[in-house]
């Protein structure tokens, strides 16, 4: 049969035409399948996708998924990466791959909530344990909470809603004298604030989880996470799981991802000093009681930021004066209009939620009340600032 007698849906199906080699643009094409062809059987035994040297099933990797996984390990001066469907999926990779029946895992109080739901309802159903630490009381407060089945710790810098920076080369000595294994949630530092894998001094977290859902999306329109590793060995472990547990990312969602990379370290940078600027205004309000900012000197471990630290994320903390109770605080969230009310960060849009902080700890907050957490988008700051003090009429 030749080309020109073929039934046209065959045709449409088995064309020969191929895009010209020698097509080079900026953007990294859309690779898509879930079956990827072998020319014969020997060729199908032969290639492996373990070490991206082949493509043999769109689960376990795609031109486009490849690249996206090494400009994340790129990023965040680690070697290999792993790419899943969330940042939560993230976490949950990281521990069950980790972790067995009998193992105990430690989270810092301060961790991203659904963490700690994720140890509480669904690792405890594994019969693995956790143990929550304080996160501020250094290498001493982690060493005396690592316990005989403590295999994996957990750190997150800074830490979620009340932006706590802690001692990080400190926890993570006091993990390896241990012998127990290191984990970072790097979402907020986006592996531009700090360097996870070289932390000064050989020391450097085991595994560093991020979700490109935040600054690297940048859009606040994909949901994905990251996992990488510089060990082989590790890494080979938790890719394993990921292949055994069906996860993976689609392709446009990976080609939004590279497309906004190349930005990330001028958004990131740009949130930052305009998070900085509103953070030193609030500072000035009669209103406000705190700022949690890691950069703000006063700020819970600003000097542990200020020594490993050359930027931060775009995100600040409000605490108010006692005498405006949590309705009010509600109603100055509501009066709000540029900063709309929704979770996540990293997006174009600047992002409040308020949250009851007491009742998220099991150590002392560092403030009382209801905390409004504002996430800086990409408006005009001097904009930001108006829309604040207008809401600050509805206190
Ligand atoms: C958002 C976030 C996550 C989870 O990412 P999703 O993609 O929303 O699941 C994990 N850790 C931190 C610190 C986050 O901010």
């Amino acid at each position: 049969m030749t080309q020109d007698d073929r039934d046209p849906r065959t045709g449409l199906i088995h064309h020969p035409y191929r895009a010209p080699e020698g097509f080079e643009s900026p953007v990294v094409g859309v690779h898509k399948g879930s079956t990827v062809f072998f020319p014969n059987v020997a060729a199908m035994r032969a290639r492996t996708w373990k070490d991206k040297s082949g493509y043999t099933y769109g689960l376990h990797g795609t031109p486009t998924t490849f690249t996206l996984e090494e400009r994340i390990a790129t990023l965040e001066g680690g070697r290999h990466t792993l790419l899943v469907s969330s940042g939560l999926a993230a976490i949950m990779l990281v521990n069950l791959s980790l972790l067995r029946a009998g193992d105990e895992v430690l989270l810092p109080d301060n961790v991203y909530g659904p963490s700690r739901d994720l140890a509480v309802h669904e690792l405890a159903q594994y019969g693995i344990t956790h143990r929550i630490y304080d996160p501020m009381g250094g290498a001493g407060a982690l060493r005396a909470a690592i316990g005989e089945r403590t295999r994996l710790v957990w750190l997150e810098a800074a830490g979620s809603v009340t932006l706590e920076f802690p001692d990080l080369r400190g926890l993570v000595a006091a993990a390896r004298e241990r012998g127990v294994t290191v984990a970072l949630d790097n979402t907020w530092g986006a592996g531009i604030a700090f360097r996870p894998f070289d932390l000064g001094e050989g020391l450097g977290v085991d595994v560093s989880i991020h979700a490109l859902t935040k600054y690297p999306s940048g859009g606040g329109d994909v949901l994905m996470g990251a996992v990488t590793t510089v060990d082989r060995a590790l890494h080979e472990r938790i890719m394993m799981t990921h292949s055994r547990f069906g996860l993976g990312v689609g392709a446009n969602d990976a080609e939004l991802v590279l497309r906004s990379l190349p930005s990330l370290h001028l958004r990131y940078h740009a949130q930052d000093a305009s998070a900085r600027r509103i953070a030193a205004w609030a500072q000035q309000r009669p209103e406000v009681a705190r700022v949690l900012h890691p950069a703000l000197p006063g700020s819970p471990g600003h000097e542990h930021w200020a020594a490993q630290c050359s930027a931060a994320a775009g995100l600040l903390s409000i605490a108010f004066q006692p005498r405006h109770d949590a309705a009010a605080v509600d109603r100055f969230v509501d009066a709000l209009r540029l900063f709309r009310i929704g979770y996540s960060w990293g997006g174009p849009v600047s992002l409040v939620v308020p949250y009851p902080i007491q009742a998220m700890r099991a150590f002392e907050a560092p403030v009382a009340g209801t905390l409004v957490r504002l996430c800086i988008g990409l408006e005009r700051t001097e904009d930001l600032i108006a829309d604040l003090e207008q809401a600050l009429g509805a206190l």
